[in-house]
């Protein structure tokens, strides 16, 4: 069913990989427990383990941010096994270092910065914004962060961790931060940062970036953009709505921003990537390791990091892939995302066009990535949410994986009766993630599976 083709891949690139090393010395592996049977035996109840999972490789899975690597990554990341670079330092990743300084310089010149910036890999999105707000922090101690209450939850605490105030800013019916609310905090004279989120975990929102930076005129902060997600929809602005394309135009005006290539761009976890328009905030960094920076007078990757060791494996599978797909409006990367935001729009007319409107999407303008959601139409909060929960459970025994998240109940309210004080309420909506490329050809089997597993729920 999953062909895998790995071992095809990885055969003639070992041997030349070994053959790169021919001048030294043959030697007899140590190593306890290899070359024999008994790993092979090993490795098998690790695949039946491995079994206890949801298929996420396939295209039926439309649940949660989970996107197959790409065969050329695995194999890549593979292949670096036999060495096992660090690339905290030219020491311990010489080669991989480069790689990662290529890798990360064509996502920065995607982000419209193709000179001047600095950047590296992180080994996570948390760790890639942690370091955003921690220079935020250096540039502007004391000052607050602001973020929208819908950007990620670990902003907040990351936030604690570096000892800064934070605050949550209000946000639209489509999840988007009010400029207005956000306004009222900057009145106040305070705030450093403003968290700018391209791509909201929850429903793939669309910060007004252009406007927050119409504020930065007049108020004068710093601005980071949160894109761990959707950071590549850069590539394809054709295929957005006018309010997400300026935002994504306006990038390059940024002080800084992240994304996480192990989301959209096709990588195994461990990747995350930060960069800064300003090089010089590199002086903040600045620290003597007293054991790794001897074999090169280049710059060492640990010099403009917090983190010291990271896989050096992570930044050749990203290499390899960016080799394969360049990150190129209008290549085979691109169209791949552009093939799950148009699954996304097929998943939401066919909501919108449900018989007996049974079901409730966000209001018009929403999806602005490729995340659906949308609430079954009960009585009350409490039904809508039961029913939501039931049809996922539905699905899930006909292989259909969707994912359930809560957003408050005002976002369905009809807009008349917005402010009446029903916002704290939180209601449970069904969700689904659309990222696979295969994800577009498959919508109809999608829909199919749905509606059979709704109307089993709500008794038809
Ligand atoms: C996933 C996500 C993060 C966190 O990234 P991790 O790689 O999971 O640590 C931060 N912000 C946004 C918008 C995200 O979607």
């Amino acid at each position: 069913m999953l062909r895998d083709p790995l071992p095809g891949l990885l055969g003639p690139a070992s041997e030349r990989l070994r053959a790169e090393f021919d001048s030294l010395p043959p030697f007899e592996s140590a190593q306890p427990g290899a070359d024999t049977d008994e790993m092979a035996r090993v490795l098998e109840a690790t695949a039946h383990r491995l079994g206890d999972n949801y298929p996420y490789f396939h295209p039926l899975y439309a649940g949660q941010m989970l996107k197959p690597p790409h065969p050329v990554a695995r194999a890549a990341y593979a292949l670096a096994m036999t060495i096992n670079p660090n690339n905290h330092a030219r020491d311990g990743g010489r080669a991989s270092s480069e790689m990662e300084i290529e890798a990360v310089r064509a996502i920065a010149a995607m982000f419209g910065w193709p000179d001047s910036y600095l950047g590296h890999l992180t080994s996570s999105g948390t760790l890639a914004n942690l370091e955003a707000l921690w220079i935020a922090g250096q540039v502007a101690p004391g000052r607050r962060i602001v973020g929208s209450e819908q950007a990620h939850y670990t902003h907040n605490r990351v936030s604690s961790v570096l000892k800064l105030e934070y605050t949550g800013i209000p946000v639209d019916r489509r999840g988007r931060m009010s400029l207005d609310a956000l306004e009222t905090e900057l009145r106040k004279g305070d705030v450093g940062t403003v968290v700018v989120t391209l791509g909201t975990t929850a429903i793939g929102a669309v910060d007004p970036l252009d406007q927050v930076l119409a504020l930065r005129e007049r108020y004068g902060f710093r601005v980071h953009i949160d894109a761990a997600y959707g950071g590549y929809f850069r590539l394809i602005p054709e295929a957005l709505d006018e309010p997400a394309r300026r935002a994504y135009a306006a990038m390059d005006q940024a002080d800084s921003i992240v994304v996480d290539p192990h989301k959209h761009g096709l990588q195994p976890y461990g990747c995350g990537c930060v960069l800064f328009r300003d090089p010089s905030v590199g002086r903040f960094y600045k620290h003597d390791s007293p054991y790794t920076y001897f074999t090169s007078k280049e710059l060492h990757l640990g010099e403009i990091s917090l983190e010291c060791s990271r896989a050096g494996a992570a930044a050749v599978a990203l290499w390899a892939t960016q080799q394969l797909l360049p990150l190129t409006p209008g290549g085979d990367f691109a169209r791949g995302l552009a093939s799950g935001r148009a699954a996304a729009l097929d998943l939401d007319r066919r909501l919108r066009n449900a018989a007996g409107g049974r079901v409730q999407p966000l209001a018009a303008g929403a999806p602005e990535l490729d995340i659906v959601v949308w609430k079954p139409i009960a009585e009350d909060a409490a039904k809508a949410s039961d029913l939501a929960q039931r049809i996922f459970v539905a699905c899930s025994t006909r292989n259909l994986h969707l994912a359930l998240v809560q957003l408050p109940q005002s976002w369905f309210e009809p807009e008349a009766e917005a402010g009446t004080g029903v916002e704290a309420g939180l209601v449970t909506c069904l969700r689904s993630v659309l990222m696979k490329p295969e994800h577009e050809i498959w919508l109809a089997r999608i829909w199919q599976e749905y509606t059979a597993a709704s109307a089993e729920v709500m008794g038809e």
